[in-house]
């Protein structure tokens, strides 16, 4: 069966892609706060953040429920973040993009079979990038699984993307050097200390796996550049940029253990960039990159051809 001989209206397929994604996204929820935590994301149930009960199904609905019970858990009324209803939403937007920009746009005489796996790995990636952002915005960290993990997925499975095999891998590599070897080994002989972390170079690997080289110089010159207003706005409104609440808690830890002669503890903050407080100024501030990279590598899965053709032609492979 092709795409052309499925006959289900387009309005039940696009409320199904909402409905789909905006389940998904409860549990990229359930990833974001559990995944740095080094806790399991499949055991327990959810539970309350506030006080650890657990949260009945029907307190448990995308959206819905967050709305409906005024942002407090009904159990305690611990407040409950808006990041659960923004991730939520995203996410239906993400799979109802997924299916108008990109499965939408695949000739009628595409399998079902192509189509349906096209859409959920598309999705997925999306999904992996969203959980990225959020952690790296709260913890600073991007981790292994989601950008190792995503780049081996995208290694797998280039022929969803018209993709060649050495486009994918050449694709991997150039992402992975092109941040590495400037920004983590370049600025540490400079400056004694990485400007980017390697999770960045992880990250755009797994652009350059799923898309190519030419992502890559996309993400990492649209990320800079959003990166930059989003820098000039958060200084402009607010004065300064705060580092996020949970590495100021690792850094005074670090700090306690290396003060008390802690050996690990003294090589993390020789290391870590993060172990350290920042300077003063806009220039200086500390901004996760990561969530930056993850919306550019976004903008290209769903925007890359209509990006290239217009106005990067020489970006088009
Ligand atoms: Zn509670």
């Amino acid at each position: 069966m092709t795409l052309s001989q499925l006959d289900v209206p387009l309005s039940f397929l696009r409320i199904f892609a909402f409905v789909w994604g905006s389940l998904w996204g409860s549990f990229v929820n359930v990833v974001v706060y559990r995944l740095p935590r080094e806790m399991s994301v499949v055991r327990p149930a959810s539970h309350c953040p506030g006080c650890g009960a657990p949260v009945a199904a029907w307190d448990n609905i995308p959206i819905l429920s967050w709305l409906l019970l005024r942002a407090k858990a009904r159990c305690c009324g611990a407040r409950i973040s808006p990041r659960y209803v923004v991730v939520e939403a995203l996410s239906g937007l993400i799979a109802l993009a997924v299916l108008e920009v990109i499965v939408r746009a695949l000739p009628g005489d595409t399998s079902l079979l192509h189509a349906a796996s096209i859409f959920l790995a598309d999705f997925a990636l999306a999904m992996g990038l969203v959980a990225a952002a959020f952690i790296d915005a709260e913890h600073m960290v991007l981790p292994d699984p989601i950008t190792l993990g995503g780049t081996v997925f995208g290694l797998l499975t280039p022929s969803l993307r018209d993709l060649g095999w050495t486009d994918a891998f050449l694709g991997a590599a150039v992402g992975f050097a092109a941040v590495w070897l400037p920004f983590v080994v370049g600025y540490k002989a400079l400056r004694g200390r990485p400007g980017m972390g390697l999770g960045d170079a992880k990250l755009t690997m797994l652009a350059g796996a799923w898309f190519g080289w030419p992502s890559v110089v996309f993400a990492i010159f649209a990320g800079a550049m959003q990166a930059t207003v989003a820098a000039l706005i958060l200084y402009g409104v607010k004065g300064k940029i705060e580092e996020p609440e949970s590495v100021l808690q690792d850094r005074e830890e670090i700090q306690k253990a290396a003060a008390e002669g802690d050996v690990e503890a003294i090589a993390l903050l020789e290391a870590d960039p993060l172990a350290t407080e920042p300077g003063e100024g806009v220039l200086a501030a500390r901004l996760p990159f990561g969530p930056f990279l993850c919306l550019a590598i976004l903008e290209w899965m769903l925007a890359g051809d209509w990006i290239t053709d217009r106005w990067l032609p020489w970006l088009a492979r």
